[in-house]
């Protein structure tokens, strides 16, 4: 079966709203393997509303609609979709009493246009709306259905799941099974082309990578019977791709993040830690604080932007800034060492650069951080060459700073 979804409203036309309706629709027709090969939206006008269903109808079995079913003259979803099928519609008592009550409980008075809400064509099925006042309706026609649901989300997704999904089971074909793998420190192009050949030849399971800040994702795709087949069918895929984009680069699967990656380790090896940060002015121990349950390892992190500030609180050496400057291997190294030691933790880790716009020069330009890693009574330094404004460079030094002593913990 094909389904299209159908947004109604001219609200989402001029960028006033998301449509995060679509989103939450075609996630959850994937999961009954139904196919959805277009979404669309269009305004609060009969004319092209109705070109809007004759259209879809023409590519799709399902269209399910959202948005429109409100007591107003520009509410004209379901009158629209009557007239397409060339249904007449009756008042349904049952829907009428809600509304009613629905009024009556809530002191409000009930308008003679919130009686357009309870009309329906006698053969549709009423879907009971549990949040608010429009009910939803499925009308089936010649083998073409059409499913109406309110705009409000907290409307539409309780409807959905509560009649719409127990509706469309009957047309279920098979699953599709998703991974997400995250991939961090090969960049977009370079992973695409070290797994060109699948992504060329992909069918079932299919594959699809995604870019953002600065990872990664790899959306592999089955579609099978049952969910476990649908996993078995992916493995190899996701092996071949494991081998070749290199197990060590791969930090995740599904919705961890970096950091949550690294902390769970941290915690695990029960590895205390501590930060002292320039140029990232504390994003690093803010992005370990983010996960729950680091207390029991993360001791203290300090934001050392000044010169006095990396020799007072770190101990950072006078002759050593005065030597080779703030944002430099050596002061990185001492700014690591000083906080482990004087914090008392097992590692220590500092960033020190320059994030621009300004501060540049010819020999240390915008985007050079050096990072610093104490660890196993060692220190050592990486020096990281970034690009982007100023909120990137410190995003990126993070990152990439988090992810090196996940690798060194692997
Ligand atoms: P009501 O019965 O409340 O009038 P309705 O079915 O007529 O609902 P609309 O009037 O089209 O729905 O939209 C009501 C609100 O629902 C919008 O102002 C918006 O906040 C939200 N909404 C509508 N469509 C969408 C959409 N596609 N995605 C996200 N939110 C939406």
């Amino acid at each position: 079966m094909k389904a299209e979804i159908l947004a109604v409203g001219t609200e989402i036309l001029l960028g006033d709203i998301v449509n995060t309706n679509a989103q939450y629709i075609a996630k959850r027709l994937a999961d009954l393997g139904i196919t959805v090969y277009h979404q669309s939206v269009v305004g609060d006008n009969p004319e092209r509303l109705l070109e809007a269903y004759r259209l879809a109808f023409s590519r799709a079995d399902l269209v399910i609609t959202t948005g429109g079913l409100g007591p107003t003259k520009d509410d004209l979803t379901k009158e629209v979709a009557f007239e397409y099928f060339g249904k007449k519609s009756v008042v349904h008592e049952a829907s009428l009493k809600i509304i009613e009550d629905y009024f009556k409980k809530s002191n409000r008075v009930m308008v003679e246009s919130n009686k357009k809400q309870a009309y329906f064509p006698v053969d549709a099925v009423i879907l009971p709306n549990n949040n608010g006042t429009a009910p939803g309706c499925i009308i089936e026609e010649n083998k073409k259905i059409v499913v109406l649901l309110p705009g409000p989300p907290f409307e539409m997704k309780p409807m959905f799941e509560e009649s719409v999904v127990p509706y469309l089971k009957k047309f279920e074909q098979g699953v599709l099974v998703s991974k997400v793998l995250r991939v961090i420190g090969v960049g977009e192009s370079s992973a695409a082309e070290m797994i060109g050949d699948i992504l060329d030849t992909q069918t079932n399971p299919t594959v699809a990578p995604y870019a953002k800040e600065g990872e990664v994702t790899f959306r592999i795709t089955s579609k099978a019977n049952t969910y476990d087949e649908g996993i078995k069918l992916m493995e190899p895929m996701e092996a071949e791709i494991r081998s070749r984009l290199g197990n060590d680069n791969i930090y995740g699967e599904g919705n961890v993040t970096l950091e949550s990656v690294l902390c769970e380790m941290l915690v695990n090896k029960k590895l205390t830690i501590s930060t002292a940060e320039s140029c990232t002015g504390g994003m690093v121990a803010a992005a370990l604080i983010s996960y729950p349950g680091i207390s029991s390892v993360f001791m203290e992190g300090a934001v050392t932007y000044t010169n006095d500030a990396k020799i007072n609180r770190l101990g950072v050496k006078k002759e050593t800034l005065d030597k080779y400057g703030a944002v430099s291997s050596e002061v990185a190294a001492e700014m690591a060492l000083g906080i482990a030691k004087t914090a008392g933790t097992s590692i220590g880790i500092s960033t020190t650069g320059i994030a621009g716009p300004g501060g540049g020069s010819d020999e240390k330009p915008v985007g050079l951080v050096y990072v610093g890693l104490y660890i196993n009574n060692q220190v050592k330094t990486k020096m990281l060459k970034l690009s982007g404004d100023r909120q990137k460079v410190r995003a990126r030094a993070t990152k990439q700073l988090l992810d090196w002593v996940r690798r060194e913990l692997l």
